[in-house]
């Protein structure tokens, strides 16, 4: 018997439950990675997450090899492919990770039809990209939850499956050829301190963070400047970390540091599962909104003021820096540079997530799209109209101005808590620095929102 492991976003060999299921029958499994140039077209490919992916296939290919097998990598429609592939080694099952995208559903009813159309079979396993499955719970009057504490007590209530372990031996048939594998190198435009991918790096990542920052992350996760989160987020999103694992062994050190961080990580089942519901907000208003948002001349170089980090606001152009050089932006870099994007500059949600999505490693539809809602007031969020004011933000999260100073070099030499409102230096000082004036002030920009919104 020949089964097939459709790799995806799960790009590990630990707590894997496609491939426990394939390997079950005793036969061969051809662990199988279909490069897909309709996944690039429709945005989900950026570079620094070709980059990434790069050093994932790698680490897995390595582990498999190190068990006996390998991986193969095709290039094409990815049924197309599968069918090939289970053709060349008359192959029955398919097994493969749930998605919540469109993209990824579209993609599951053509398979199934083609692969049924051929006698054989998909099985598609949940859990494996998210800890708790969308739908699994649900409240009584709607297909999903629309805010995050009534879910958070139900999803904390759920009893997680036990973690599988890494299997030891794995036989793929020698007639599958491989395409060559690609190499990090080979990508441009990568971020120059884009951080490695791969299960191996996740592991030791995720142990490191276990062994010495969970225990902290209740009381230092806001502070910019710190760093004081998991950074496990590329990992998750690729599926180099299993979610189940992540939670679990997180519960199993404890303490309030290891709760709170465990909330955040149901913040992403609770996201999958709405998208799951709606598709369509990874588009368009989860709420029915009547935002005319800022367009024309200068609303297209306010939002290029944004993306080069250039607002004269230097928490959010830190922010916005560090994106572009790390291709990772801290937690709340993303809040504050969303809300400034949407309600300072009133600008549609959709330019920023756009920006996120070319950049981020961890981009990912249902948390980019929806955090950017929750932010812009047109998502699930039961305060749509809050604001960030970046001048308190980063007075609270930055107070001694050390994250400012470490991404916009021309305030480096600034001293005390004017780094964060250069406007108050004396003008000859400021123009000294050559770092721009603010393109709004905070005045106008609340002003502005509140007229449109109240006529919204
Ligand atoms: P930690 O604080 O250590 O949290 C642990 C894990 O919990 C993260 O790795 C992540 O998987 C999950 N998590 C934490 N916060 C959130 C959240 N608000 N929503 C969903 N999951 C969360 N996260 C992404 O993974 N991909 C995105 O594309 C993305 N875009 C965002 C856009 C905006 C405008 C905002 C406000 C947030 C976005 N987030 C996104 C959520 C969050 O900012 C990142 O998950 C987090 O900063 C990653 O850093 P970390 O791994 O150190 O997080």
């Amino acid at each position: 018997q020949t089964s097939i492991v459709v790799f995806t976003c799960d790009l590990r060999l630990s707590d894997h439950p496609p491939l426990r299921a394939a390997l079950h029958g005793g036969g061969r499994v051809v662990p199988l990675f279909v490069r897909d140039p309709a996944v690039d077209r429709a945005g989900f490919a950026a570079p620094n997450r070709l980059a990434f992916l790069a050093d994932c296939l790698r680490d897995l290919d390595t582990g498999l090899r190190k068990r006996g097998g390998r991986l193969v990598l095709r290039e094409g429609d990815t049924v197309t492919e599968v069918c090939r592939v289970a053709a060349e080694t008359d192959a029955d099952e398919v097994h493969m990770t749930g998605d919540t995208s469109a993209f990824a559903c579209v993609r599951e009813r053509r398979l199934r039809r083609a692969l049924e159309a051929d006698g054989r079979r998909l099985y598609v396993h949940d859990t494996v990209s998210t800890a708790v499955a969308p739908g699994a719970v649900a409240p009584v009057s709607s297909d999903h939850f629309a805010v995050f504490t009534p879910y958070y007590r139900r999803w904390s209530g759920q009893s997680l499956r036990d973690v599988l372990d890494t299997p030891r031996v794995i036989t793929v048939p020698d007639e599958v050829a491989s395409a060559p594998l690609p190499e990090r190198g080979e990508v441009s435009g990568v971020s120059p301190k884009l951080c490695a991918g791969g299960e191996t790096e996740g592991r030791r990542r995720f142990t490191a963070w276990l062994r010495s920052g969970v225990q902290t992350y209740e009381t230092r996760h806001d502070d910019l400047a710190g760093d004081a989160t998991s950074r496990l987020s590329p990992h998750l999103h690729f599926g180099t970390l299993s979610p189940v694992e992540v939670v679990r062994r997180a519960r199993e050190a404890g303490g309030v540091g290891a709760e709170a961080f465990v909330r955040q990580v149901a913040w992403r089942d609770f996201n999958r599962q709405v998208l799951a519901a709606r598709p369509d907000a990874a588009a368009r208003d989860y709420r029915t909104h009547r935002d005319q948002w800022r367009d024309g001349k200068d609303a297209e170089a306010d939002a290029e003021a944004w993306r080069e980090g250039r607002t004269g606001y230097p928490v959010v152009d830190a922010a916005m820096r560090q994106l572009r050089q790390e291709g990772w932006m801290h937690n709340r870099g993303r809040l504050l540079t969303a809300s400034f994007l949407t309600k300072t500059l009133y600008l549609d949600w959709r330019v920023g997530a756009r920006y996120f999505l070319g950049l981020l490693v961890d981009g990912d539809v249902a948390n980019n799209q929806l955090n950017w809602q929750w932010m812009a007031g047109t998502g699930t969020d039961t305060r749509p109209n809050r604001v960030l004011n970046p001048v308190i933000q980063a007075k609270r999260h930055d107070p001694d101005g050390a994250y400012v100073r470490r991404w916009v070099p021309e305030l480096a030499d600034i001293e005390g808590a004017v780094v964060h409102e250069p406007w108050k230096l004396p003008a000859r000082e400021l123009s000294g620095t050559g770092y721009p004036e603010p393109v709004v002030s905070l005045a106008e920009g609340l002003d502005r929102l509140k007229r449109a919104r109240g006529r919204a």
